[in-house]
């Protein structure tokens, strides 16, 4: 599996380390149901086929995060792009 880096260019996944899911929205701690939601944000997780969105760091290369579109039934990237919106404070 090959991931086009918007920094080095196409790169082979060993050079990558992968985090998981960059779908998901940190619970507002200030919810009335603030333990049920941060037990499900950190323990559940869907499976799912097909388009995914996940976080992969460059630990072999520029070590930047980057949000990487793979589709979990054939591995095929179809876009990777950097972490950090620009304009967003670092
Ligand atoms: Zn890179």
């Amino acid at each position: 599996m090959r991931i086009p880096c918007p920094y080095c260019g196409e790169r082979d996944a060993h050079e990558f380390s992968y985090l998981g899911d960059a779908t998901l929205t940190r619970p507002d701690p200030a919810a009335a149901d603030a333990e049920q939601a941060f037990h499900d944000y950190v323990y559940l997780r869907d499976n799912p086929a097909g388009a995914h969105e996940e976080w992969w760091y460059h630990a072999n290369g520029c070590r930047q995060w980057l949000r990487v579109t793979r589709d979990t039934r054939t591995h095929a990237i179809s876009g990777a792009a950097p972490a950090r919106k620009s304009g967003e404070p670092a």
